[in-house]
């Protein structure tokens, strides 16, 4: 790097850092290592010498500190001196993306610009891997991973990222260009996700069960991926693209509001007006944009039909926790359910160990954060499901469960809201299938 890559205003965003290290213990890379230089103080110290030209740092040997952050954000929840970490690690990854290997990047990029944003490709794939795991292949590829020439050959980390590849259910997307129920309080455009679409449409059926309920009219307008994957890999390009036909498309539906169930897709639609700064509708986009559990604990609820007794427990996504601030409204919400019992889990605003497809890219790092979540959901004892609002986290603590043969189902908190809403019955795995 011959020029400074971070501006006279990014560079003061690592000023506010006083270094007093209360961001350490929030830190999931930081708890599982123990190394400053995979803490946020250490990722700080360390972008600053990179923009400086300072001896012995160089991209190559800052890239991996980098590149193991989980971009969860808990460390600025943490920062008393409001460092912005979102933005700098963003500018950072966007400028390292030149070292890494051209192969890398191509089969990246042929990923985020061309089969997550259309459905086909997902439906198709998600059909694949639905018939390999209907006729046992994880069960053999475990097995497979566990002879130690194997693993000698392959890496150990194969047989984590094999744990981490969802176990697909349900492939039944939701159509684009869809309206449901009348204009009574509202109209509401649902944003549908990617991987959201594909193998949770259940959370979207809950989610236009509740809002119809409600009053609200749901179009599902014409839509691509988000982006959120892209924006997080550093591919301003790409995630500029789908973000500029996602403002087109969706704002034709003219809509009242902009709604993801999403904790990811959410928060990067509500950045859309720094993605496409030039774009004049991008602010009318991104003001509109809105997170469900949010939205519903700003209006008026109409009084749920019926009891849910379950014993629930809530896992709070970064992405919505942290990088959209929804901290209260998930319980203020679900605190309407009559007969619904909260377990408070402890630590239940940390990671995970999911971060979009850091799982696949970090498996043992990720195993690791996974497994300090997993011992504070085994400490809850006998509980009827977690709750997640994020498919990543969702698939991620699937996996936690499914290593430890726990049958615990894991719902988006709009699906149990859901059922509160509807006449005649629960489903006893409480999942909410069977709306609209
Ligand atoms: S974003 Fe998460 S993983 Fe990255 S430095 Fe902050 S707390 Fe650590
Ligand atoms: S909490 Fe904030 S100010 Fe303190 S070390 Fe962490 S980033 Fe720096």
């Amino acid at each position: 790097m011959t020029e400074c890559y971070l501006d006279a205003e990014a560079l003061q965003k690592i000023d506010a850092c006083v270094h007093c290290g209360l961001c350490l213990t929030a830190c999931p890379t930081y708890r599982v290592t123990g190394n400053e230089a995979e803490s946020p103080r250490g990722r700080l110290y360390l972008m600053r010498a990179l923009a400086e030209e300072s001896p012995g740092v160089s991209a190559q040997a800052i890239q991996p500190h980098i590149d193991s952050c989980l971009g969860c954000l808990a460390c600025q929840t943490a920062c008393p001196s409001g460092v912005d970490y979102e933005t700098l690690l963003s500018q950072t990854r966007m400028a390292l993306l030149e070292q890494q290997p051209a192969w890398l990047r191509v089969q990246r990029r042929l990923w985020l610009e061309y089969i997550l944003p259309r459905q086909i490709w997902l439906t198709v794939l998600a059909t694949v891997l639905q018939q390999f795991q209907r006729i046992g292949g994880p069960r053999v590829l475990k097995r497979l991973f566990q002879n130690p020439f194997i693993q000698k050959v392959l890496g150990p980390s194969l047989q984590a990222k094999v744990g981490f590849i969802p176990h697909i259910q349900e492939i039944a997307p939701l159509a684009q260009e869809a309206v449901y129920g009348e204009n009574i309080r509202g109209r509401v455009a649902l944003m549908t996700g990617c991987v959201m679409n594909t193998l949770f449409a259940r959370v979207h059926r809950a989610t236009i069960h509740v809002l119809v309920e409600n009053g609200y009219q749901v179009v599902i307008p014409k839509q691509t991926c988000c982006g959120a994957l892209a924006h997080h890999a550093g591919e301003h390009d790409i995630t500029e693209k789908l973000a500029t036909q996602n403002i087109t498309s969706v704002l034709q539906s003219n809509p009242d509001w902009i709604i993801s169930n999403a904790a990811g897709c959410g928060s990067t639609l509500q950045h859309y007006a720094s993605i496409c700064p030039t774009n004049e509708n991008a602010k009318r986009f991104a003001e509109k944009a809105d997170d469900i559990l949010a939205f519903l604990d700003r209006i008026e609820l109409k009084p749920p039909y019926q009891s849910v007794i379950m014993k629930v427990a809530y896992h709070a996504a970064c992405h919505l926790h942290h990088a959209q601030e929804v901290q209260q409204q998930p319980y203020s919400v679900l605190s309407q359910i009559p007969g619904l019992d909260f377990i408070p889990l402890t630590e239940a605003d940390m990671c995970c160990g999911s971060a979009g497809v850091y799982n696949m890219a970090h498996s043992q790092m990720s195993l690791d954060i996974l497994n300090m979540k997993m011992a504070h959901i085994h400490d809850l004892g006998p509980i009827d499901a977690i709750l997640s609002a994020n498919p990543g986290c969702t698939i991620q603590l699937e996996s936690g469960l499914a290593q430890r043969n726990l049958a615990i189902p894991v719902m988006h908190p709009i699906e149990v809201l859901a059922l509160a809403y509807t006449r005649g019955g629960i489903h006893p795995q409480g999942h909410s299938t069977h709306f609209p």
